[in-house]
């Protein structure tokens, strides 16, 4: 028995299935069972949707700021009252402890809360003529239709962020959503219908992630992209927006380096950056991964991550007590050997985990790995699992040069009692966001976004609102 519902398309305020009626299977990666499906859009679904999202955007840039907040409002609190059902849709789908799912969904409410107020305070603003006679005004308009591709690791709230600035600033939204996770995607939707949003102001679909983005991209109704995913398919989505002169955003891979200081709180540094590390299994783009430890505490500090990382339980995640859950696809548990045995050919040593647990479900031990090689995979590409490398440094500078040295630049954490050296790493580390002395808090307030090959544009603090816009110069003289 199970309480998972198929997914269909929702296309002006509609659940549909797709023309044809083709559908893709849902596994839950905890067992390796089809426990659904989802419809899977064809170019027919596609026009019905852009048309729905201009007529949607065109009821809604007309609608008062105030009116939208107060839709937007509305989703959020059902949301909130729907919580309970939601993570359960997302731990079946996708994996993640229920704990973590619930956490996702409140956070999404949240989210959604911040930029519907935040929609109220788009101001545009007055200059001062040459000419007495006229008046001159600066006006911020939504940009128009938004098209979202989301992944898969945070099926809701890679969602929301995006969401909430486009609803925020007067955009219509047609998200193509993960077809690996599509039911809470589609439980968060509905809430935005049942909170009264006009028909076409959001749409879901979901299909061939290809098909799609070469259809939608492109396609003179959609007026800004925006992405979440692997830097290789970000590039290429960016590219083709590019050619069709498309406003973008990209929230692209990371690889964070984690600096834990000689004078560094050591528990803290573990409690911090181990839950960080193995929070959703690790599939998380700001999740940390090049453990830089000085050389005077990695043997201290070693020792209590390997001990943080044995105490987890390891299992399905609606298991009462399941603090890691599986991996949510078997490409990723592919990847974890992969990574593990080319760091050990490299000369790696596994501390603890480095292997698939069981037969059933895409289960991988909470694996750390020291003594980690330069040039070994793990330090070089984004595992995307719980895999931790752990490396010791004797300098600062040599620390943050090793930190800088690769072309991802989303996160970075430290751990340092020095005021000094915290304002040294501000100012030198190439990332979007630090955190130091603290687990991630990305609070829907601050910007969220990287630098260099992990991106551009921010989906939090007002200039996530800013990426929305587009602003109009006007002077008027009076006759
Ligand atoms: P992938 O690179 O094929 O897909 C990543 C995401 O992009 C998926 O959601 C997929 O549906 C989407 N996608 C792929 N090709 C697309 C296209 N042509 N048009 C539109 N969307 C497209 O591989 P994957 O196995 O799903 O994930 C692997 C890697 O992706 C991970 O190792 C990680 O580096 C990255 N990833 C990053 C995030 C993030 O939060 N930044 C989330 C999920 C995956």
């Amino acid at each position: 028995m199970t309480d998972y519902p198929d997914t269909l398309l929702l296309i002006d305020n509609e659940w549909r299935e797709a023309k044809g009626g083709a559908r893709i299977d849902v596994v839950n990666p905890a067992t390796g069972k089809k426990i659904g499906q989802v419809a899977s859009a064809k170019r027919e679904d596609l026009d019905l949707a852009l048309a729905a999202a201009q007529r949607g955007f065109e009821t809604w840039r007309d609608m008062s700021a105030h009116e939208r907040c107060g839709i937007m409002r509305k989703a959020a609190a059902l949301l909130r009252e729907r919580a309970d059902s939601v993570a359960r849709l997302l731990t079946q789908e996708q994996g993640k402890p229920l704990v973590e799912a619930r956490g996702e969904v409140l956070a999404g409410a949240e989210i959604i809360d911040w930029f519907a107020n935040e929609g109220l305070r788009v101001y545009g603003r007055i200059v001062p003529s040459r000419n007495p006679a006229a008046q001159q005004l600066v006006i911020k308009e939504p940009v128009g239709p938004v098209a979202a591709f989301t992944p898969w690791n945070f099926p809701v709230n890679q969602i929301v962020r995006k969401l909430g600035a486009a609803l925020a600033t007067g955009c219509s939204f047609l998200v193509k959503a993960p077809e690996e996770t599509p039911a809470s995607p589609a439980a968060l939707l509905n809430c935005f219908v049942d909170a009264g949003i006009p028909k076409g102001v959001v749409g879901l679909v979901f299909g061939s992630p290809a098909e799609i983005s070469s259809y939608l991209i492109p396609h003179p109704i959609i007026r800004k992209v925006t992405f979440t995913g692997s830097t290789p398919v970000g590039k290429e989505l960016a590219a083709l927006a590019g050619l069709h002169m498309k406003r973008v955003t990209m929230e692209l891979g990371g690889h964070a380096p984690v600096i834990v200081a000689e004078d560094a709180d050591v528990a803290l540094a573990v409690k911090a950056a181990g839950g960080a590390k193995f929070r959703n299994a690790g599939q998380v783009c700001i999740s940390p991964t090049r453990f830089l430890v000085h050389k005077d505490v990695k043997a201290a500090f070693e020792q209590a991550f390997i001990a943080h990382a044995e105490k987890l339980k390891l299992g399905d995640g609606l298991t009462e007590g399941t603090t890691l859950g599986p991996l949510a696809n078997d490409r990723r548990l592919t990847a974890m050997d992969k990574i593990v045995k080319n760091a050990r050919e490299k000369g790696a040593r596994v501390a603890t985990g480095g292997e698939r647990v069981g037969g059933a479900g895409n289960f991988f031990a909470p694996t750390i790995l020291t003594d980690v090689p330069l040039d070994a995979d793990i330090f070089n590409e984004e595992p995307f699992g719980p895999v931790a490398a752990i490396r010791s440094f004797e300098t600062l500078d040599e620390a943050i040069r090793e930190a800088n040295r690769l072309p991802f630049g989303l996160s970075a954490y430290a751990f340092t009692r020095s005021i000094k050296t915290a304002h040294e790493l501000s100012r030198r580390l190439e990332v979007g966001m630090l955190w130091v002395n603290q687990p991630a808090t990305p609070s829907a307030e601050l910007p969220f976004g990287g630098v260099k090959d992990s991106g551009y544009g921010s989906e939090g603090g007002p200039e996530a609102l800013e990426s929305y816009l587009v602003t109009k110069a006007v002077s008027i003289v009076g006759v």
